[in-house]
């Protein structure tokens, strides 16, 4: 940048010194020639009173070495000449000059002088006698004039250019020593001050970014903390079932289980293996949510038929535990992940006949409403704690562990629920008494 900024303002100045240069020579020429002009004239003014009064005489004083006098008669013979013998010279009235002054009384003409083999500036005037007297002078002067005059313009053209190189190098230095000086930690603290007036909008920018980078690198670090602390909850989760499983294991190997123990022990190892069945396919669900679900190819979903899939699936757990689960509503088509969307309701349903009461039921709800399509969970079970309801979304955490681990929960069915909701841009809201009942609703935009 310094280096452009320096060519761009050298190459102005240099430019525009030329130019000026070319025109004062211009300028210089003119002024210099008209000068000579009028030079040449009031030495013909002077010469021909001189002829006036004492004839050719005048003439033949005359010591000027670098003015010539030519004298021609009416008829353009040459009468004096004096840089050439008038004898022998041809007859003048060609010459432009000449034929001028005999017609309007005086002429000039710049031309190639065949007689002195140069270029010379002629000025003619007629006398009163009807001659004509001639004064010619070299074009040599005026060069030599300019060559005086051009020396020290030069010398000042030089200068010129050593100001220009100089004046363009500071200015280089000065734009740019300001933006090398910015802090990018503060670029607010330079919003105000003089120099910067013109680059404040990029200070603002990189004010602007310099929060964003900030606001990422928490986000960031955010993200790393909540893995950590998963992967620590992951390994906590599947130790307790493990050690279960070791326990009675070791107790029926060692001989210390009765015969009567055994079946029972068995099955206690058969549900802690299911729980870390459970609770490894919770895990590789909300993997999946996280990595990429949000780029699945959606497909037209009938939230109606899905729900009516997750509330056959649990019919049977269910009647069991004498809870009974019904569904109502109509179709409502959205755009989405069958496999997420399932996922959504059945653990909600699953949920609701879990935190329930013998005898309690649970209605599911789908509802199209146009712009959106609704599915409610509404159950008649032990309810939420107010105090927990803010918290029930985060991964592993469980109101009563004791009552979850009961009746098998791993403390991540929610997260899939809120992680499925968010891919499919749905808000889901809760609404719970504690020991009356609760009721989810997750709203998807059509
Ligand atoms: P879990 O696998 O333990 O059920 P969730 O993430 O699905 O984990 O739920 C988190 C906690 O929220 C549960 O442990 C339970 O305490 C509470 N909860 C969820 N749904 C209900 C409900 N319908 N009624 C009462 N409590 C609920």
């Amino acid at each position: 940048m310094k280096k452009s900024i320096f060519r761009y303002v050298l190459a102005a100045s240099v430019s525009i010194t030329v130019v000026s240069f070319l025109l004062m020579v211009f300028v210089a020429y003119g002024y210099l020639s008209d000068i000579l002009r009028d030079h040449l004239r009031e030495e013909l003014d002077l010469a021909a009173r001189g002829v006036e009064m004492s004839g050719g005489e005048y003439l033949r004083g005359f010591t000027d070495k670098s003015l010539r006098f030519t004298w021609v008669d009416a008829g353009g013979t040459v009468i004096f000449d004096s840089k050439a013998g008038a004898q022998g010279m041809e007859n003048h009235l060609s010459r432009e000059e000449i034929s001028e002054a005999l017609e309007s009384g005086s002429g000039e003409s710049v031309r190639y002088s065949d007689t002195l083999s140069e270029l010379r500036v002629y000025s003619a005037l007629r006398l009163s006698d009807g001659t004509v007297l001639r004064i010619s002078g070299s074009r040599k002067t005026l060069t030599y004039l300019m060559l005086g005059f051009l020396l020290p313009m030069l010398l000042i053209v030089a200068f010129a250019f050593l100001m220009s190189f100089l004046l363009a190098s500071r200015i280089a230095k000065r734009l740019v020593r300001p933006i090398n000086d910015i802090d990018p930690d503060k670029p607010t603290k330079y919003i105000g001050k003089r120099e910067y007036s013109e680059i404040e909008p990029l200070l603002k920018r990189m004010e602007a970014q310099r929060l964003q980078i900030k606001a990422d690198s928490a986000e960031l670090e955010k993200t790393s903390l909540i893995r950590q602390e998963f992967t620590a909850n992951v390994s906590h989760e599947l130790k307790t079932p493990l050690h279960a499983i070791a326990g009675y294991a070791e107790l029926i190997e060692s001989g210390l289980a009765s015969e009567e123990d055994i079946r029972p022990f068995a099955g206690k190892i058969r549900a802690e293996a299911g729980r870390m069945t459970k609770l490894v396919s919770d895990i590789i669900e909300l993997s999946k949510l996280d990595s990429g679900a949000a780029g699945t190819q959606r497909e037209h979903v009938d939230l109606y038929r899905i729900a009516e899939n997750a509330v056959d699936s649990l019919e049977y757990t269910a009647s069991e535990a004498g809870i009974t689960i019904k569904l109502s509503g109509v179709s409502a088509v959205i755009e989405g992940i069958p496999r997420v969307l399932y996922s959504i309701i059945y653990n909600l349903c699953d949920n609701a006949v879990k935190y329930n009461k013998f005898g309690g039921s649970v209605s599911v709800n789908v509802a199209d409403l146009g712009e959106s399509a609704v599915v409610s969970v509404r159950d008649t079970g032990i309810g939420i704690p107010k105090a927990d309801i803010d918290r029930i979304f985060e991964r592993f955490y469980r109101v009563d562990k004791s009552h979850s681990g009961d009746v098998g929960g791993t403390g991540l069915g929610l997260s899939i629920v809120k992680h499925g909701a968010l891919i499919h841009k749905a808000s889901v809201n809760v609404e719970s008494i504690e020991g009356i009942g609760s009721e989810f609703t997750v709203t998807f935009p059509k």
